[in-house]
């Protein structure tokens, strides 16, 4: 039994669905329909929901049950370990972290999103079940739906927010430091999953940390990589693509983000929505903008995010920057993921106007 979207008219509602044969052949059941979407949503009913059928559980959510991880341990285990990470300090003053508690999600090996994703970037991306294949050439074969990707969203804290929306040519401190030393968090979380998925007996591998990672540039969007953290957390159903590419997420876009594949099958987590932009007030409205005059490099317009352009600026010019006005080897830029409607929150309606 799962839960699913189904959209009807010009609303989507939230329906629970079982699966069942008939005739050798799957078929799909509605067992209820829980409502619109949009109203539950405003209503935070299906936070209630989750909370009340949490209580029948009976996996506790901090511990793998019978040695077999279950999802609420694999994301207490990410949120726990971003908590107390000794690197995950801005190393400023203080402790003060660089993230706040990450976000979690989940999809499976066969989502046809990943054969879509390679028709639409090119035949060099790789599919979960492509790298799972590539890292365990030993496993034999492996059928997509075998595999689970585990996404997260790392949040930049509210001091980072603030001090980078006061900038309007070049990152603040703390956003050089999020970019520079947040990697290394998230790096290191990658490796922390992965290692606690193989004491469990559970094969996995941090795709931009594999030696077949490589960016291309082959395809309509080059330069870009062979795996996105952004477009695995999209499908994982953690948020969608804004007017920049910055991925709009329930914690805003000013976030970093990651991923595993393992060989584990673990429930996908709905997707609230259907169309890639459908968070960007821009596509969904035809209103804000307000992301394009916040880029010094006229890397945004109505026409989208010129990649080129922008890397030109983040790659070369921030990077001499960085290095003399804080002594960090970095490239960063990401005005545009601040002082904005989308920042740290998905944005309402009003705000894109
Ligand atoms: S600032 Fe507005 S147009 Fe730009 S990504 Fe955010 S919602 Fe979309
Ligand atoms: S990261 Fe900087 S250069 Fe690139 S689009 Fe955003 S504001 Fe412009």
């Amino acid at each position: 039994m799962f839960a699913r979207i189904k959209k009807s008219g010009r609303h989507e509602y939230l329906q629970i669905v079982a699966n069942h044969k008939e005739r050798g052949k799957v078929r799909q059941q509605v067992i209820a329909t829980l409502g619109r979407m949009d109203e539950m949503r405003a209503k935070g009913r299906i936070e209630t929901l989750i909370r009340s059928l949490a209580r029948f559980s009976q996996a506790p959510p901090g511990e793998a049950q019978g040695g077999q991880p279950s999802a609420a341990w694999l994301r207490k285990t990410i949120q726990d370990y971003v908590a107390g990470a000794p690197e995950n300090r801005m190393g400023t003053q203080g402790a003060e972290p660089i993230f706040d508690s990450p976000l979690v999600g989940f999809s499976n090996g066969a989502d046809p999103l990943y054969d879509e994703y390679v028709r639409h970037i090119g035949a060099f991306y790789m599919t979960p079940r492509a790298i799972f294949r590539r890292a365990f050439p030993e496993a034999g074969e492996v059928e997509a739906e075998e595999l689970t990707v585990v996404s997260w969203i790392l949040p930049s804290t509210a001091a980072t927010r603030g001090d980078h929306a006061a900038e309007s040519r070049t990152p603040c401190e703390r956003w050089a430091r999020t970019r520079h030393f947040g990697e290394k968090v998230n790096d290191a979380l990658r490796r922390q999953v992965v290692q606690c998925l193989f004491e469990r007996g559970i094969p996995a591998v941090a795709p931009v940390l594999a030696p077949f990672w490589s960016r291309s540039d082959q395809g309509l969007w080059a330069p870009c990589s062979n795996w996105s953290e952004r477009h695995a957390a999209y499908a994982a159903g953690l948020g969608t693509f804004g007017l920049c590419d910055g991925l709009i997420t329930p914690v805003g876009k000013a976030i970093r983000s990651g991923s595993v594949v393992m060989r584990l099958r673990l429930p996908p987590t709905p997707r609230p929505y259907r169309d890639r932009h459908a968070y960007c007030l821009f596509f969904s409205r035809g209103t804000c903008g307000k992301c394009i005059p916040r880029c010094p490099a006229g890397a945004l317009s109505h026409a989208g995010h010129d990649k080129q352009r922008c890397l030109q600026y983040t790659e070369k010019a921030m990077n001499a920057y960085l290095k003399t006005r804080f002594g960090i080897d970095t490239y960063a830029c990401g005005l545009c993921q601040t002082g904005v409607p989308c920042t740290d929150h998905i944005p309402r309606p009003e705000e894109g106007e």
